[in-house]
């Protein structure tokens, strides 16, 4: 738990968020901002600023979130038009919540940013 983190405040209740999953080592929730009809982020229970701050003893962490994802999104009925799982790290990606978080979009064709450089 980090003092000022919000996400570490949701995965401890103290602030309120739309919980859709949560098991002993991660939580998803609803981004209070959605981009896509879908919008959830899923974040591990143990603080990891971002990407960089990824240890060796993380790495089935990582696999574990994916794997998350994978479930939240047949639980929202992605599967047959698919989704989005991305991983902003640091400012030029537009990381603003210095927790490592999925996020997982969909419920919509989504630009293909990869091509023409845009957003979600
Ligand atoms: P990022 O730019 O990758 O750091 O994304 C952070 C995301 O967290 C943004 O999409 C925000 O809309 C979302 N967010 C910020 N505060 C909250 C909150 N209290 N509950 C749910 N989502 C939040
Ligand atoms: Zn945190």
């Amino acid at each position: 738990m980090s003092a000022d983190c919000i996400f570490c405040k949701i995965i401890d209740r103290e602030l309120d968020a739309e919980i859709v999953y949560e098991d002993d080592h991660a939580v998803a929730f609803k981004d209070i901002n959605p981009a896509a009809p879908v919008h959830i982020l899923i974040v591990p229970r143990k603080h990891i600023p971002t990407l960089l701050d990824l240890e060796k003893e993380d790495e089935s962490l990582i696999g574990h979130l994916h794997t998350v994802a994978n479930k939240v999104a047949g639980n929202l009925n992605l599967e047959k038009k698919g989704f989005r799982v991305v991983i902003n790290c640091g400012a030029d990606a537009g990381q603003i919540v210095f927790h490592l978080h999925l996020h997982l979009l969909g419920g919509r064709p989504l630009l293909q940013t990869m091509a023409k450089g845009r957003g979600v």
